[in-house]
């Protein structure tokens, strides 16, 4: 397998620690909002990076956490706490948004036929694993309290600015202009551990700690997991690109200076997807959401066919009319593959060929685009009968998941079964009264929606072209 390496910023041959084995580690959502369809082409890379290696052999064991602590508006040590933005939003408890975002989030996740990482943890129920971190750093000098807080000194960080190509200069104004130097750190890229409050400060989440009672800061979580969950050593930390700085260069300076020696061998990120007016974010505003594109008439798989036909290292521009060309494409595929039958002996040579191909693809830094292609080669593939096809379509689902077996019929939602049939009916009624006119309007009218009628001997049945 050969993948991107933000690390050494090239594609570089996939080398497990142990044969056979894959420990991987994905940041997951703060729970304070819905997640946006941004945030799920990153979820759906991930997926398909998993299923992919688990279809060339590898056993892997996934880990992700949910953020409902620390994460502040500016992903750095200023802002407001994103969290309690929340709850004052919806005149909820910290713990009720936490609740309903993650539950609403798993949702967005089954409908996209994203499978759930083995281990998926909440941030906030692992203090003592965070605190046991700190207190280590403390004693070995990589972190000091100042003010009540406890902050990492990244001058003491082997290699602190490897993985985001930053220099040492442009660090030293990481501080925005528009934010008050927080004075207490020894230098202006130090980052915060434990954030230790003041009588005056309101945090729901808040616990005791050597430092005085107050909460993590938003990178220890992940690092914290990761040791807990995966042992010292990872193979894959993956997120989108934007959580290369500040989130996983401060990942890996606290995790190596527990652990003592490098931490992670492969960091993999996913572009963004971006709407017109750029990157699609949750504190902008304006997000689209998986049930947001469901009501507009969207089945969410429609959206990761849409993600699939790119590379997960290029940018993708999201427009309707780009979803529609997906949605047309997604439909053709369901509808040729629908009509496959069971007949033919399966040919093994043919399988292995094909399956080879697939392989070949995943490993290719995972092209998904070219294993949609092997996908329609099979399809069309003249010399292959129906039952070798569909054995390839089972097979090549496994990454994919695009529930290209399932009968169509299924997948059309209760209202909109019910409207067609109800179409069928008026039409089936003005062809009765011999109102050719009205019936042929119905039909035209459903052909605008790509739905096909079709007259048979039995009745009208319809298709979705
Ligand atoms: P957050 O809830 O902000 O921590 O984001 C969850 C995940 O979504 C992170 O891995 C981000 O890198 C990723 N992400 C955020 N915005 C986008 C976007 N517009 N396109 C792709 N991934 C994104
Ligand atoms: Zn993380």
């Amino acid at each position: 397998m050969n993948i991107y390496n933000t690390l050494s910023k090239k594609v570089e041959k996939l080398i497990p620690i142990e044969e056979g084995k894959i420990k991987m580690y994905t940041c997951g959502p703060t729970v304070y909002n819905y997640v946006h369809i941004g945030n799920l082409r990153t979820y759906i890379f991930e997926d398909i990076l998993q299923k992919g290696l688990e279809y060339i052999g590898y056993d892997v064991k996934r880990v992700m956490n949910i953020t409902d602590v620390g994460h502040l508006t500016s992903d750095a040590d200023y802002g407001e706490d994103k969290m309690a933005k929340g709850a004052e939003r919806e005149g909820k408890t910290v713990y009720e948004i936490a609740d309903f975002y993650t539950k609403a989030f798993f949702e967005d996740m089954k409908k996209l036929n994203i499978k759930k990482p083995e281990i998926i943890e909440k941030a906030s129920e692992h203090i003592d694993m965070y605190i046991k971190m700190i207190e280590k750093m403390l004693q070995d000098e990589y972190a000091y309290i100042s003010n009540g807080n406890v902050y990492f000194d990244v001058t003491k960080a082997k290699n602190y600015y490897e993985l985001s190509g930053r220099n040492p200069e442009e660090m030293k104004v990481a501080v925005r202009d528009d934010v008050e130097e927080d004075k207490n750190k020894r230098n202006p890229g130090d980052f915060v551990l434990w954030f230790t409050l003041s009588k005056f400060q309101n945090q729901a989440m808040k616990w005791d700690s050597p430092w005085g009672v107050g909460y993590p800061g938003w990178h220890i979580e992940c690092s914290g997991l990761a040791c807990l969950y995966l042992g010292d050593r990872l193979d894959i930390h993956c997120g989108g690109v934007d959580n290369i700085f500040p989130h996983h260069t401060n990942e890996i300076a606290q995790s190596e200076a527990y652990v003592g020696h490098k931490w992670c061998n492969y960091w993999c990120h996913g572009e963004f997807l971006n709407d017109k007016q750029g990157k699609m974010s949750k504190s902008k505003g304006g997000i689209l959401t998986i049930n947001r594109l469901t009501e507009e008439g969207y089945d969410p798989l429609v959206y990761r066919y849409f993600c699939l036909g790119s590379h997960y290292r290029k940018p993708l521009v999201f427009t309707y009319e780009s979803l529609d060309i997906a949605k047309n494409s997604y439909q053709k595929l369901l509808q040729k593959i629908s009509r496959l039958t069971e007949e033919g002996e399966i040919a093994q040579k043919e399988i292995e060929k094909y399956q080879e191909k697939f392989k070949q693809s995943i490993e290719d830094d995972l092209n998904t685009s070219m294993m949609l292609t092997t996908l329609y080669e099979v399809i069309n593939d003249k010399n292959l009968n129906d039952k070798t096809k569909k054995e390839l379509v089972k097979n090549f689902d496994k990454v994919l998941s695009l529930d290209l077996l399932i009968e169509k019929s299924i997948k059309i939602d209760k209202d909109k079964l019910e409207y067609i049939n109800q179409k069928i009916k008026e039409r089936n009624e003005a062809k009765k009264n011999k109102d050719y006119i009205l019936a042929d309007k119905i039909r035209d009218e459903l052909l605008k929606e790509n739905i096909k009628l079709k007259d048979t001997r039995e009745g009208t049945t319809f298709e979705l072209i």
